[in-house]
């Protein structure tokens, strides 16, 4: 019997579904009638979430790999460069409160203990802008590449925020005219296969009975194939992660050159936070916030407030807001026999720090790099998955949890109980207790691809006032001098980079007129 893998069916065709089958189609030539065959089935009735606006640097290598233009991805999907977070009000809510989370490494990182270094001499400078320069162009809306910089490189490291409508729609027509994915625009009803067995078929409203090898839950928080027929358990997180609504607004600049931020604004509120992300033809922005200590109401409120400091009370009033609920959590198991979920199938957090699509990238890159060439070996390759993905959710929700638990906020019993001990996971417990004694280091995420480095631990941590104290014994690793001249470095680095660098508007006004002479992709 061959038991060649060579049919998968993606039931879901929102973000996750679309770069799912674009990463697998790509890697395993499903264009050639000797590759893997991918069946797409995207309800024609249920939208998808629609939201999911900022990236990491990732998609970078996820979109030239899949084999699609920056240009053409700029112009498809309105996006605009993204270089970071910015957290305003999350230490103590006073004026001046805010710290970045840069997406390039600090300067040095690594080679010697350059955390030690700036709490010693340079704590006047906030920690980010002591060692990276990228704090510096995003707070002069400078983009990260020049004009001629390549397709995909980058002076600095950058992702993108992006209009998510237009993103599914690009990857779709990418998908079908380039990639040889098979859509279907209909309803999954049924099952078919015994819960013990593998799934044998989805059935279809038109277009019947529809058989793969592999099936692939992209239904989003629905999660029909691994929640709904495998009854596979939905861990609840929200002990830990108390948020589970969001508010959405989409808003015009108050002027159409209005510069374009080139990180997402991150606000801390009475109950949770407001993202603001600068498209070029728009802003996204959003609350949000835990419904166990907050009203929609309360929440509309304050977002409308937010919106008014720079635009007019008519164009606040104007705003559609747009409520969305979620539960913070993820699946107990993330493929199981054949079927394995990726997106909001698989589970949602929140969306601070933008991790859900770099997981997806994750997901579809392991299962396109493990898919099995033989059947008989797909529990192994199961097991691999889940191992893998485990252990990223749970350090995607002690990273996330961090944020809220350095905060010295007092203004609402909401950030009163994410300080409190009994919410916080006890590995983090752990490590927040030798952080006060050593900064994060290699040695507390030794996985190949850590999902959040140590680095991105010391920005938040030293961004929110941590103290780690310095040791008494000198160490090797402690060379100030070396730590000196890094920092001495950083700031060469950032006189260049200010002078020779364009504005985050001027370089993507650049990039869609150039577009506008090549016969490309239009949705
Ligand atoms: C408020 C908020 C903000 C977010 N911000 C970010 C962000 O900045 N960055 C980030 O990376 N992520 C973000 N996310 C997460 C991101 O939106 C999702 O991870 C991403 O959109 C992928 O969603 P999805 O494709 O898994 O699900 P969905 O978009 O829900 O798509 C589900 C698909 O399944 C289909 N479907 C469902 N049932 C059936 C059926 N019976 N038959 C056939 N098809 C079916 C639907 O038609 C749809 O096409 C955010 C999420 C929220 C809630």
């Amino acid at each position: 019997m061959n038991k060649a893998l060579k049919n998968i069916v993606i039931v879901g065709g929102g973000t996750a579904g679309w770069l799912t089958a674009a990463i697998i189609a790509a890697q395993h030539n499903s264009h050639h009638p000797d590759g893997v065959n991918i069946t797409l089935i995207e309800s024609p009735d249920i939208k998808p979430i629609g939201v999911g606006e900022g990236t990491w640097p990732t998609m970078r290598n996820t979109l030239e790999k899949i084999g699609i233009s920056e240009d053409d991805f700029f112009r498809c999907t309105d996006a605009s460069f993204k270089q970071g977070s910015q957290f305003i009000g999350w230490n103590n809510g006073q004026v001046n409160d805010s710290y970045y989370h840069p997406f390039i490494a600090p300067h040095g990182f690594g080679q010697t203990n350059i955390s030690a270094s700036w709490q010693q001499f340079n704590s006047h400078i906030p920690f980010a802008h002591a060692i990276s320069f990228q704090p510096y162009l995003c707070d002069h809306g400078c983009a990260p590449k020049q004009q001629q910089t390549p397709e995909y490189a980058g002076v600095a490291n950058y992702g993108y925020h992006l209009n998510a409508g237009k993103f599914s729609a690009l990857l779709q027509q990418h998908c079908i005219e380039k990639l040889g994915v098979q859509h279907i625009s209909d309803n999954v009803i049924k099952v078919n296969g015994e819960v013990k067995e593998n799934i044998a078929s989805v059935t279809t409203n038109k277009n019947g009975d529809i058989s793969a090898q592999l099936f692939i839950d992209c239904s989003g928080s629905n999660a029909i194939l691994l929640g709904q027929h495998y009854q596979v358990p939905f861990i609840n997180k929200k002990d830990i992660l108390f948020n589970d609504t969001a508010l959405a607004v989409q808003v015009p600049y108050h002027k159409p050159d209005a510069p374009i931020a080139s990180h997402t604004i991150s606000t801390a509120q009475k109950a949770g936070w407001i993202w603001d992300i600068g498209l070029p033809t728009r802003r996204g922005v959003g609350y949000v916030y835990a419904s166990d200590y907050l009203t929609d109401s309360e929440a509309e409120t304050t977002l409308r407030d937010y919106l008014k400091q720079d635009l007019p009370a008519e164009a606040v009033k104007e705003a559609v807001i747009r409520k969305i609920s979620f539960t913070p959590g993820h699946r107990e198991n993330f493929w199981h026999k054949n079927c394995v979920a990726v997106g909001m199938a698989a589970g949602f957090l929140e969306p601070l720090e933008a991790s859900a699509l770099a997981l997806v990238e994750m997901s579809a890159n392991m299962i396109a790099k493990e898919l099995p060439a033989d059947m008989s070996i797909i529990e192994i390759t199961a097991k691999r998955f889940n191992q893998r993905f485990h252990y990223r959710w749970q350090r995607i929700i002690e990273f996330l949890k961090l944020h809220y638990l350095l905060s010295k906020r007092t203004d609402s019993q909401y950030w009163l109980d994410n300080q409190s001990a009994t919410s916080v996971p006890q590995r983090l417990q752990e490590l927040i207790k030798l952080w006060r004694f050593q900064a994060p280091s290699y040695n507390d995420f030794s996985e190949i691809e850590e999902i959040f480095p140590a680095a991105s631990y010391q920005y938040i941590l030293y961004g929110m006032g941590f103290i780690t104290e310095k040791r008494t014994t000198s160490t090797l690793y402690d060379n100030t001098a070396l730590a000196e001249k890094y920092a001495f470095e950083n700031r060469q680095l950032c006189d260049k980079y200010l002078a020779g660098l364009p504005k985050n508007r001027q370089l993507i006004n650049h990039i869609l007129a150039r577009g506008k002479n090549k016969n490309i992709h239009s949705i």
